[in-house]
């Protein structure tokens, strides 16, 4: 097995990140296991943070890297809160505050739609200069009352209005399996496994 270092401390992503990449014969390691610190994620986009973060933690260990960012967008505020989702409502992070804080910016708008997106990005050292960036998005719209115990950070509030239920009313499975993230494995295994076609591995 080849190890891959994972830019990230969420242990619910690690697992599902060591799933992707284990039919690959690659080994998920989580970059705090191998003393990595935290990239800081100046950009505006999700695809440079996600890049900065995967270059980081490839260049501290010398391994491949894979790294992912991802937050919510609402129509209706010009793509906000974006790379700013975690942190929407200020320090220290917080979901409550942060669902508060979207569905008051919404108040005066009709439209009230939103989609998650993540962005993944694999290196396979540093400098690579073709990195896989697979992307997903996940489209509904932003209610006020909160709805499901599922999920967390905007599950309660991101209505699915074909399936009227909310993300955090929804099983795990479901969840992982639609969501912007699995959307943007699905993308990312399509392309490791061309990556291995090509090289003959
Ligand atoms: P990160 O990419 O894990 O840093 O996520 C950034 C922020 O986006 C999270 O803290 C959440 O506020 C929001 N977010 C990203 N993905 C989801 C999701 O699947 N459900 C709910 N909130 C999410």
């Amino acid at each position: 097995m080849k190890k891959v270092v994972i830019a990230s401390g969420n242990a619910g992503k690690l697992r599902e990140f060591a799933a992707l990449l284990a039919p690959f014969e690659f080994e998920a390691v989580p970059q705090k296991t191998l003393g990595v610190s935290e990239a800081e994620e100046p950009y505006i986009t999700f695809v440079e943070n996600a890049l900065v973060k995967a270059r980081h933690a490839s260049k501290a260990t010398g391994l491949p890297a894979l790294a992912d960012d991802s937050g919510i967008c609402a129509y209706a505020l010009g793509g906000r809160p974006g790379v700013l989702s975690a942190r929407f409502a200020g320090e220290p992070r917080d979901d409550r505050r942060n669902n508060e804080k979207l569905v008051a910016a919404l108040k005066g708008h009709n439209d009230h739609r939103a989609y998650y997106y993540c962005a993944l990005v694999f290196v396979t050292n540093a400098d690579d200069p073709h990195p896989l960036i697979a992307t997903g998005e996940w489209h509904g719209e932003i209610i006020a009352a909160a709805r499901g115990e599922g999920g967390f950070g905007y599950d309660p509030h991101f209505l699915l209005p074909a399936d009227g239920c909310t993300a955090a009313e929804l099983p795990a499975e479901i969840k992982n399996r639609i969501s912007h993230r699995g959307k943007a494995m699905q993308v990312l295994a399509e392309m490791l496994r061309e990556m291995q076609t090509l090289k003959g591995e």
